[in-house]
């Protein structure tokens, strides 16, 4: 019995000392590149794109490398870890497809998406920042310029813009890059005529040189600016009709796929388009 009273009180005494519980939350880790193209993959699985990336698979050509020179034969090479695409870079991506309401995407018919280190292509220009291949739906992005840091080249925000303006091509060419667009025409001066102009410089009624390339670059250029540049094309609008009257356009084009939303927040002049 008194053994029994001497345990009980030995096991009132004080707490025996704490140890240490195991840490329950993960150690913060940066990202790897594995995790980065899971969320592209991700976010353009919302829409059953693919994304391309190196590996096992190193080149992505367009059919028409194998049917002969008669069209655009367009190639890329891969991108993959090695690389080094900085890490912001795909946020960016990440970020620019995230914007989409997935109608849009639906719309656009993009099978798949291509990261590459290098697009070469047949036509002797050179080489782009991005193309939009409307036969196969494919939808390339060209990184080239963001390995290459002491190389003059575009900055990472531009990635974004490539993205929707590659975006904007595979939603305008249901019937073929020579689609004629009467509507379009009649906003440019009379007798004006697609082919490029030379110069830095923006020629009035155009978001920027390059738009008077064809008609089909002037509404991805100006899609380009309303997606990523919305205050900009506010501004120019404002004091040039005409590029208003294709900003409004491709508003409506934009409306009849899709909600309006994901593009109002950024476009203050959003009313003068509607
Ligand atoms: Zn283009």
């Amino acid at each position: 019995m008194r053994l029994l009273v001497l345990m009980v009180i030995a096991a009132c005494g004080p707490p025996p000392r704490a140890t240490a519980l195991p840490e329950l939350v993960p150690e913060e880790r940066p990202p790897t590149w594995l995790d980065r193209t899971v969320s592209l993959r991700t976010m353009l699985g919302r829409a059953g794109i693919a994304l391309d990336t190196g590996g096992a698979r190193r080149t992505l050509a367009s059919k028409e490398c194998e049917t002969g020179p008669a069209r655009r034969c367009v190639r890329c090479t891969l991108l993959d870890e090695r690389d080094g695409l900085p890490d912001t870079a795909m946020e960016e991506l990440v970020a620019a497809f995230a914007r989409y309401p997935i109608t849009l995407l639906d719309a656009a018919k993009i099978e798949r998406v291509a990261l590459c280190r290098k697009l070469d292509t047949n036509d002797g220009e050179d080489e782009p920042a991005g193309l939009a291949d409307t036969e196969s739906r494919v939808l390339f992005v060209n990184v080239r310029s963001l390995l290459v840091p002491d190389r003059a080249g575009h900055s990472i925000d531009y990635i974004a813009e490539t993205a929707h303006h590659e975006v904007f091509h595979l939603l305008d060419f249901p019937a073929g890059p020579r689609r004629i667009d009467l509507e379009w025409d009649q906003i440019n001066p009379n007798g004006f005529v697609y082919g490029g102009r030379k110069g830095d410089g923006r020629p009035f009624g155009f978001v920027n040189a390059y738009a008077t390339t064809n008609g089909g670059e002037d509404r991805a250029s100006t899609f380009q600016f309303l997606m990523a540049r919305g205050q900009e094309l506010c501004d120019l609008a404002m004091v040039d009709p005409t590029l208003l009257a294709k900003a409004r356009v491709v508003w409506r084009r934009i409306a009849s796929v899709a909600d309006l939303a994901f593009l109002r927040a950024g476009v203050s002049c959003a009313g003068d388009l509607d």
